[in-house]
């Protein structure tokens, strides 16, 4: 590390978004395996480039299938992942673009690792917020019932914890609202901080 040295750019992050008419930023979705991040990570990633803005999604079952592929799911493997997920998430940033990621990350001390790269106001913590009960129920990947049934194990939820967010920025529960309420409560905050223009 000690013979490397930041190269600034010389264009600004901001100059780069300012192109595309949008301010960059990250809307990091937490929540149990089953909660809905995918699914309203990707809604909103539909309904934010039907607006003409330039998004990118990253999702943690692609991830570990290329850049984290080395990792499993070992404390330290978990922190390592969310680190490089972090890491990516603020190049995309830096490059002008509306990012979402969808991570379980359930530990406080990992997403506020990735708070922390992010000027304020541009790490947006999205909780999940549906009941075990309606995860389980869904199991859309089948690993509930490959949990309970013992395998797999360190499962969120089951047998490892889900560490609450204290503050997240926008709370949603899709055991209460659907997804196209779960996407306008996001584009109205969007546009209450600015961050892109309303329309
Ligand atoms: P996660 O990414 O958190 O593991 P997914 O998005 O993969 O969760 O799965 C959520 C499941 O719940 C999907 O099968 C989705 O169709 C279903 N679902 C039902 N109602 C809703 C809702 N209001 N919002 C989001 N997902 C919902």
């Amino acid at each position: 590390m000690n013979n490397i040295v930041w190269h600034d750019h010389k264009i600004t992050r901001a100059e780069r978004s300012s192109n595309k008419n949008q301010k960059p930023c990250l809307l990091w979705f937490t929540g149990l395996s089953g909660s809905g991040k995918s699914t309203i990570a990707n809604a909103l990633d539909v309904a934010l480039h039907e607006r003409g803005y330039h998004t990118f999604l990253l999702d943690g079952d692609n991830v570990r299938h290329g850049l984290c592929n080395d990792l499993g799911f070992s404390d330290n493997d978990r922190v390592e992942n969310i680190r490089r997920v972090g890491e990516v998430c603020k190049l995309f940033a830096d490059a002008g673009l509306i990012v979402m990621s969808a991570f379980i990350s359930p530990f406080t001390s990992d997403r506020r690792m990735v708070r922390k790269l992010f000027p304020a106001g541009e790490f947006i913590e999205v909780f999940m917020d549906a009941p075990l009960e309606t995860c389980e129920s869904r199991d859309p990947k089948g690993l509930y019932k490959k949990a309970r049934a013992g395998e797999i194990k360190h499962f969120t939820g089951i047998d490892s914890p889900y560490e609450v967010p204290s503050h997240p920025e926008i709370r949603l529960d899709t055991s209460q609202n659907t997804v196209e309420e779960c996407i306008d409560s996001l584009i109205a905050y969007l546009i209450d901080r600015k961050l892109i223009a309303s329309k």
